[in-house]
Parts: C-alpha cells; structure tokens; sequence
C-alpha cells in the first residue's frame, strides 16, 4: 500500500555544496519527507517539503523517554549518471523491527519503500558525482504525545533527511587503533541492542569519549552480560580472519544486525570462503592473536564500508594485525562491495534499486 504524498518543492533552492568539503551529516538537502501517525487515524499526511526545522512540543515522549529509533543509507551516483540505492529494503524491514522493540507504529513496507525512492527522486540532483562521494539518507521515527505521564506512544513522525556526504577515507583506507572495553556495555540480550534507537547511542558515548582521549578511535564492545564475548566495534559491526575462518559474532540480541555485516557474509559465501556466525569470546581472540592465526580484522557498516583494525589494545598489551595494513579480504570485501553500490560492477545479488 502505497502512501499518498503531497509534494511541496522548495522556492529557494541551496546552491550544491563543493563536493571536496562535504565532511559527514553537515550539510542537507532542499527537502524533508514527513508523515504524522496516531491511533486514530493510522499514519496520514505524507508530505515532501521544504527542508526547515521542526516544531516539537517540550513535553514530547522523545525528549524523555528516548521514543526514537533511525536508519542509515546511502544513494550512489553510478558512471552513467543514475542514481540508485544498496538493498533499502533491509533498512525499512529494520527500522520495522526496532520500532517493534520499543512500540512504535510499524511502515507499511511497500509505502516507506516507495516513500524513500520518492523523496531521492526529489532530491536526485543532490546525489553527488565525484568519487566515494553519495547521498546520506537518514529515515527517523519519534514519539511526538504532549504529555509527561510514562506511557507508549501514541502521536508518531516519521521523517528522511538527506546529507551529500564525502568519502569517508581521506587518505586510503588506513587502519584504526581500537581498544576494548570492560566497564561500560552498549547493549544487553533483552535489551534494545538488536533495535537501531537513538538510546543506544547514548549508552555508548562515555565509552567513546574515554577511547578517544587515550588516542584510541574506537572501543570494542564485549556482552553486557558475561563480559565474554566479543559483540561490535564502535557503531560497526566486527569480522576477524583466524586461520582460513572468517569469524563474525553471533545475532544474539544485543547486537545490531548491520546490513553491510549481512552483505559481507553473504558475498564472502559465494567467493567460497569459510564464514562462522558464532559467539567469539575475548579470550579467543587473545590466542589467535598470540599464536599469529589472527590474520585480519575489520569493522563494517554503511558509513565506512570496511574499516581495517590495524592495533588492538587488550588491557596493557597492544597487539598489532597485519603489520598495521589493510588485509586482502578486507580490500576485496571493499572492492566488491563498492563497485556494487556505485555500479561500477554488475550486481549479481539483486541487491541495487535504481530511482527514477
Ligand atoms: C547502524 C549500525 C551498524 C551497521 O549497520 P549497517 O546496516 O551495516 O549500516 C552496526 N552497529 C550499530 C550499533 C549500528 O547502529
């Protein structure tokens, strides 16, 4: 079910960005997409409008209670000038599920779908052309109710906004320092981990925060129950190459399931490599990493692709992966993966949707 959108085009449109200095999530597009739900009347008034802020009343459930949850994706401009979009629908069926997790109303899957394509239709000039440079979408969903009292939400907004975004490697794909975390978790089994919610977000920073100021760039996160088990690296998901395996942990609830994660594992399947999805404990990870079977390890996700672990700091001891440079799956993950979302290779998955 398709909903109906009212499409209201901007008086003043921006001039477009230098595509040299985009940086990431700065600068937005002319438009917005928004769409108004309460329980009386389902979702209504779907609407592309000029991009401006948004009124909120103080009291609303998102302010307090953390009743948000978003997506992120990207729209790549291919050699020939088209514009398309790398397996959107796994976002929408996501964001489905988070808004699930936390009561939310649920999209209608063919109308958020056809709602997206809309929207970067709108904005396709916005989708910028110089290399590793694309459109980021950001589709969010908050409770809107004007009152305190501790409830689920009624009065919802789902909202995109759009970013032309850089490459997200300036000079190369170069390794990160990361360290793991022991005190703070992100998420727990029963918890909201597996949803995309801003509060998870929240739960994070401090970690970051700490990681950062010991020159670190991002932590590594272990299971917030038994402080065991490896779950991601920082807002990605985590690959680790032992011996011929290629180790990725385990959907066990706490874990966002990452659509580039997915997209890795199903790639790297059909090149004949051995993948496990598996609980990998830190322990695990210490011996590989004394014996020399750790031959890689890397993050993924949607921003970056790929991000090579180069260092990785274990209470005091600092080991180094693959001499501190980029591994030969990781560069074919990125290769593969890149050449599909900017079409500069031909798609055999069925993973590419192309906008009008
Ligand atoms: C979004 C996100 C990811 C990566 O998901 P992709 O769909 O690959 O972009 C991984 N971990 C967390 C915590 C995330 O929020």
């Amino acid at each position: 079910m398709k909903y109906d959108i009212r499409i209201e085009r901007t008086k003043n449109p921006a001039p477009k960005p230098d595509p040299d200095n985009l940086g990431f999530g700065k600068i937005f597009t002319d438009h917005m997409f928004v769409m108004d739900y309460d329980n009386a009347h389902g979702w209504h008034d779907a609407r592309i409008v000029p991009f401006d802020n948004i009124t909120l009343h103080p009291a609303a459930t998102v302010f307090h209670y953390g009743a948000e949850i978003f997506e992120g994706l990207k729209a790549y401009r291919t050699p020939d000038g088209s514009v398309q979009l790398f397996r959107p629908i796994e976002n929408i069926r996501r964001m489905n599920n988070s808004a699930e997790r936390i009561c939310l109303p649920q999209l209608d899957e063919e109308g958020a779908l056809d709602a997206l394509l809309k929207f970067v239709e709108v904005e396709k000039d916005w989708v910028p052309s110089a290399p590793n440079t694309s459109l980021y979408l950001r589709p969010f969903m908050f409770g809107a109710d004007p009152f305190l009292g501790v409830h689920t939400v009624d009065k919802t907004t789902y909202m995109i906004i759009a970013s032309p975004v850089g490459s997200y490697y300036k000079e190369g794909l170069n390794p990160v320092t990361i360290m793991i975390e022991t005190e703070d978790v992100r998420a727990v089994r029963g918890g909201t981990g597996y949803a995309k919610c801003g509060g998870n977000y929240g739960a994070s920073f401090r970690a970051g925060k700490k990681a950062e100021e010991k020159g670190y760039s991002q932590v590594l996160w272990l299971d917030g129950v038994e402080r065991k088990y490896i779950e991601e690296v920082g807002a990605m998901n985590v690959m680790f190459m032992v011996g011929d395996e290629v180790v990725t942990p385990a959907l066990t609830g706490s874990i966002l399931p990452g659509v580039t994660r997915k997209s890795c594992v199903e790639l790297l399947k059909s090149r004949g490599y051995k993948v496990s999805e598996r609980l990998f404990s830190l322990e695990e990870l210490k011996e590989a990493c004394a014996s020399g079977e750790l031959k890689e390890a890397w993050g993924c996700g949607t921003a970056a692709v790929v991000s090579p672990i180069g260092h990785l700091a274990i209470g005091d001891e600092i080991y180094t992966i693959n001499n501190n440079e980029i591994g030969k799956v990781t560069q074919e993950l990125y290769d593969a993966l890149t050449d599909i979302q900017w079409g500069r290779a031909a798609d055999p998955f069925g993973w590419i949707t192309k906008v009008n």
